[in-house]
């Protein structure tokens, strides 16, 4: 039978990557809702070619267009649609919103978007259990990882090896990170990404959010998770068990592989074989030290409260004017690491919540830039 999909944040890298796939590899896939923020034109010329009958254009008011249902809210779009699984590909903490819909929906979801993680925290996984949905991760790690402790009791994983690739400035000496342009902070060496998760692989802030979500995901504390520096991308992510072995998921670095993972079961051929003679796999320690948002995410798993969701939202706000040429990169970290400074630890109890500390997250952020 057919999958009916709905890919949010279309128009993006995941959207683009899902669709690509949706196009070259043959699936019994049918896209039955998409949604941009402000890319119309995408939007609507993706639609006609997958015959998707249903957008949704999220930033401002869409223009009518024929033979198409339009909406301009992702409430309203879900709430009409008949699918069985939403693709959340929308950067940042909107797609909190989006995820929380297409759970209530009852609808699976295959998310990218780890923000809905980092800032749902397990509200979001009770929410899904109340709708009898699944929670499917599509980052690569994740995705990996999901795959790693099928079959392995969850007393025999000893640990969670996340790898990084290190990003841009992996060796790059701290007394040179004033000087860090934007084109240098997207310029990612392996994977070809949007631009706020490119300097957030550059500031190693992405796996810090990939640590919390890990958390999230698999239910484990800051002690039983572990990254590893791997510029090569090609180890997606490991899992030690308690005998001492070692379980690696290995694959080029394609995103092609945990978005159609997600969203049926035995894809065939979504990534180019390896060639081990070819490879030639490092793996180094993360530096802390140069890289402090990574050791930051530790010491957040450590407290409870609100800490991640306002180190998501501090993130944000510093990312976006370093993006913008309005602050240098060591004052984009120090703003993250001053808000965090405040003891966030009132921990949300409903959607409302979250915005309400989301955004006094982001005002406190905004004084320090
Ligand atoms: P992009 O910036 O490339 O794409 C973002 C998409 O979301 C676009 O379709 C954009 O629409 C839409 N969008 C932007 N802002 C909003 C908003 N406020 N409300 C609704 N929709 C919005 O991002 P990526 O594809 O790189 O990343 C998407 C998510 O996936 C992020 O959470 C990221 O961390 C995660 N992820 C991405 C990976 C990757 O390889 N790119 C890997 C792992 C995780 P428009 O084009 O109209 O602006
Ligand atoms: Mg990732």
């Amino acid at each position: 039978m057919e999958k009916r999909v709905v890919i949010l944040g279309c128009t993006g890298s995941i959207g683009t990557t899902a669709i690509q796939a949706i196009r070259d590899k043959k699936m019994a896939i049918s896209v039955v809702g998409l949604s941009a923020h402000s890319n119309e034109e995408a939007l609507v010329s993706l639609a006609r070619e997958l015959c998707c009958p249903s957008i949704c254009l999220t930033g401002s008011k869409p223009s009518k267009h024929s033979g198409l249902s339009v909406f301009n809210s992702l409430s309203d779009m879900l709430s009409t649609l008949e699918a069985d699984i939403v693709l959340n590909g929308i950067a940042g903490f909107a797609g909190l919103e989006a995820s929380v819909l297409s759970l209530q929906q009852g609808f699976d979801l295959a998310l990218a978007n780890k923000e809905s993680i980092v800032c749902g925290g397990s509200y979001l996984f009770d929410f899904a259990k109340a709708h009898n949905s699944k929670i499917i991760a599509v980052d690569s790690e994740h995705s990996a990882l999901a795959e790693l402790v099928q079959g392995q009791s969850p007393e025999h994983i000893e640990s969670l090896i996340l790898t990084g690739s290190g990003g841009p400035f992996r060796n790059l000496p701290a007394d040179q990170f004033a000087h860090i342009t934007v084109e240098q902070a997207l310029a990612h060496p392996t994977w070809k990404m949007g631009k706020k998760i490119s300097v957030d692989s550059a500031t190693l802030a992405n796996k810090a959010l990939e640590v919390i979500e890990a958390s999230y995901l698999f239910g484990l504390p800051a002690e039983k998770i572990e990254v590893v520096i791997h510029p090569q991308s090609i180890v997606h992510s490991m899992i030690r068990t308690c005998d001492g072995a070692v379980y690696a998921q290995m694959g080029m670095p394609d995103m092609t592989l945990p978005i159609v993972n997600a969203l049926v079961d035995n894809g065939k051929n979504l990534v180019r074989p390896l060639d081990f003679t070819k490879l030639s796999l490092t793996f180094e320690k993360p530096d802390y030290q140069r890289f402090p948002l990574l050791a930051l995410a530790f010491s957040i798993l450590k407290r409870k409260g609100s800490a991640a969701l306002a180190f998501n939202a501090a993130d944000e706000v510093a990312v976006y004017t370093f993006l913008d040429g309005r602050c240098t990169y060591p004052q984009m970290i120090r703003a993250i690491e001053k808000t965090l400074e405040k003891s966030w630890d009132r921990a949300p109890s409903s959607f409302a919540e979250t915005l309400a500390l989301d955004r006094e997250a982001r005002e406190l952020t905004r004084s320090y830039l």
